[in-house]
């Protein structure tokens, strides 16, 4: 199936993209297209304007401050996959990209329209709930900044408005030496995951943790930080963890049922991921000495 017609245009500037979006009703972004062409394909949407902005000048590419990592909308998730300043401060970043589709879909797409996509299962929305990354979004009214709790509004849906667009996503690394540890299960590698679990942890040098993050992902309509069970972790050694609160929570969770799977086994899959997410994080921690 092809898609509806509809009228192309292609900004060089954010100014042009800016206007664009006020001006023109039913329209779309064009980003890498690994998601909104197969849905304009299948009919499921039929925008009458596609904005393209891969001309749009500074939208891509990954630079370092002070305290952050901020990475453009436009970048590519193969140029994120291969950032050695990524990996080695948002290592938990490239260890879930590794599971992103294909050589091909990463090659087009971007790490701005996955999560302006949302899909449940996607990693890399859901490493930025992890990570409580910002979302730099530019609109009529300015820039403003959405932090990741109030990124997520529901399947499919963030809080990106109508007029707005994704400019940046803006990371602070962890500590040098936290553990990071990713789990998720595909029928198939390079497949959407029916489930998906990350965790975060810092400890100080008397191996208490200090900080942690852990998250479900794929099971709910929306990534979930297991927050409560976070703060189990805190106080506790990383070598005698007390992981049952953990994986009570997580098991707990509101799962989806589709046609892959029923929400029993959803749950049952996000206790044994969350396990295993948490295992790598301990296993990948350096102490600080
Ligand atoms: C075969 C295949 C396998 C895949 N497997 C996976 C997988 O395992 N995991 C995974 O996470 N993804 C997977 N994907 C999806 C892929 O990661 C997409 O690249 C991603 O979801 C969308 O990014 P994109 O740049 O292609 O965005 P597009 O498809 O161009 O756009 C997606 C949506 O975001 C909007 N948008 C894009 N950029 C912006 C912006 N800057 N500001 C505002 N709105 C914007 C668009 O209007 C559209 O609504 C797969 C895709 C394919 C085709």
């Amino acid at each position: 199936m092809k898609a509806p017609p509809f009228q192309y245009h292609r900004p060089q500037t954010r100014e042009e993209l800016g206007a664009l979006l006020a001006r023109l009703d039913n329209a779309k972004i064009l980003a890498g297209g690994q998601s909104l062409m197969p849905m304009m394909n299948l009919r499921v949407i039929a925008p009458d304007h596609l904005i393209d902005i891969n001309r749009v000048a500074n939208l891509a590419g990954i630079r370092e401050a002070v305290d952050s990592i901020e990475i453009g909308a436009m970048t590519r998730q193969a140029d994120v996959l291969a950032s050695d300043l990524v990996k080695s401060r948002l290592p938990l970043l490239t260890r879930a990209l590794e599971h992103v589709g294909h050589i091909q879909t990463r090659a087009r797409g971007t790490i701005g329209g996955s999560c302006c996509h949302l899909d449940p299962s996607a990693e890399q929305p859901a490493m930025c709930a992890a990570l409580d990354a910002e979302f730099v979004v530019v609109g009529p009214g300015g820039r403003r900044i959405i932090p990741a709790g109030e990124w997520f509004e529901g399947l499919l849906q963030s809080a990106l408005g109508e007029q707005e667009f994704l400019e940046a996503i803006r990371f602070k690394p962890w500590a040098d030496g936290h553990g990071y540890g990713f789990a998720e299960y595909a029928r198939r590698h390079g497949d959407f995951a029916i489930a998906g679990a990350a965790a975060l942890l810092e400890a100080g040098r008397d191996g208490r943790i200090t900080h942690a993050a852990l998250l479900s992902f794929g099971v709910e309509a929306a990534p979930k930080r297991l927050s409560e069970a976070e703060r189990t972790l805190i106080g506790q050694h990383v070598d005698s963890l007390d992981i049952k609160p953990v994986v009570a929570a997580a098991s707990a969770l509101d799962a989806m049922e589709d046609v892959h799977v029923t929400a029993d086994y959803r749950r049952h899959l996000a206790g044994v991921l969350i396990r295993r997410a948490l295992n790598e994080a301990c296993t990948t921690m350096r102490r600080p000495s």
